[in-house]
């Protein structure tokens, strides 16, 4: 048997499309939705993640710009950038791509967004109105997740969701999303003991670790959704014929290209899950679309338009 496939792509096409009306809308109401990225440095990974949400903003028809302060830039420069975009009544979001450099103040700069333009929803306010289950912006990636689960039709309510990692990013907020909706939340981490054992008790297994293919099929419950949201890059041969050796067509990409994307979770893991997202194509996708939706929703809120246009959730 093999899992079913959570296609991300369309998935965030299709959400992308559904707010392009609303963006339409906005505009005739004399609202263009403004985007400003601030990416510090020359972390290669972060400079590909700004390009497609500044892509991503551009064929939506939103407004966005591009701040570049050098990898020496100091806490008290960004702090200033930050606090002048926060003024500028154009702009609705403000994303600061992470990981800033070591002699950045990184929470203070996160805390110095104005939580209306928190599109990545890393500020302590919006942070508590996630525990509290308030309204508010979410983060990207936790709040993707949800949308492909509930576009997917994965019930959640009373279902045993095992989230493995811990970060503040991804794996702490989407537990309590998954909370929210009534599913039984596991938070697993680098000390919990027997890690695939209560993986195994999952329905939803949810791999936020950051470790090249860690997660194997003796980690699933037959039949259970697995949730990739690692993304790592292969570049050596023999890792490469190791973790395919099942799958040729990534073997063959392997061998074209000389590197290759894998998850957390193993590629053999496909033939015990019941359903399964793929890496490309599965998380990365959402976590860009709701960027958008994030964006849109916080034009929005801070000019007054919320009430003449349905939301996406
Ligand atoms: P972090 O490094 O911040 O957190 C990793 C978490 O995994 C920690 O909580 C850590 O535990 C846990 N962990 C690490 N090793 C193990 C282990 N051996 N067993 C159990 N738990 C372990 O990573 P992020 O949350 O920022 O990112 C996770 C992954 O998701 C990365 O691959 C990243 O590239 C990807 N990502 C993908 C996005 C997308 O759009 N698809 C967006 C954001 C991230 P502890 O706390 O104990 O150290």
């Amino acid at each position: 048997m093999s899992a079913r496939i959570l296609n991300g792509t369309e998935l965030g096409q299709q959400i992308r499309a559904e707010l392009r009306q609303q963006v339409e809308e906005l505009k005739q109401a004399g609202v263009t939705p403004g985007l400003a990225a601030v990416l510090v440095g020359e972390n290669p990974a972060s400079h590909i993640y700004v390009r497609n949400k500044i892509r991503a903003c551009e064929e939506l028809g939103l407004y966005s710009e591009r701040h570049t302060p050098p990898a020496t830039t100091t806490t008290a420069e960004l702090l200033a950038l930050i606090d002048d975009l926060n003024r500028r009544p154009e702009i609705d979001g403000i994303l600061v791509q992470l990981p800033l450099p070591a002699q950045v103040d990184t929470q203070r700069v996160l805390q110095a967004v104005d939580p209306a333009k928190d599109v990545d929803g890393f500020h302590p306010m919006n942070v508590g109105a996630l525990v509290a289950n308030r309204p508010a912006l979410r983060p990207c990636t936790p709040a993707g997740v949800m949308e492909l689960l509930a576009r997917n039709g994965i019930a959640l309510k009373g279902a045993r969701a095992v989230v493995v990692g811990r970060s503040d990013i991804v794996g702490k907020p989407l537990a309590l999303l998954l909370l929210h909706q009534h599913a039984t939340v596991t938070v697993c981490h680098s000390r919990t003991r027997d890690l695939p054992g209560v993986a195994r008790e999952a329905d939803i297994l949810v791999a936020a670790m950051g470790k090249a293919a860690f997660v194997t099929p003796d980690f699933v419950r037959p039949g259970a959704t697995v949730i990739d949201v690692g993304i790592n890059r292969i570049e050596d041969a023999a890792t490469a014929e190791k973790l395919f050796a099942r799958h040729p067509a990534k073997l063959e990409e392997f061998r074209r290209k000389g590197n290759v994307l894998v998850g957390d979770v193993h590629p053999d893991v496909v033939e015990v899950a019941g359903a399964l997202t793929p890496v490309p194509g599965g998380v990365g996708p959402l976590t860009i679309a709701l960027l958008m939706v994030n964006t849109v929703q916080a034009a929005r809120q801070r000019r007054g338009v919320a009430n003449r246009v349905e939301a996406v959730r």
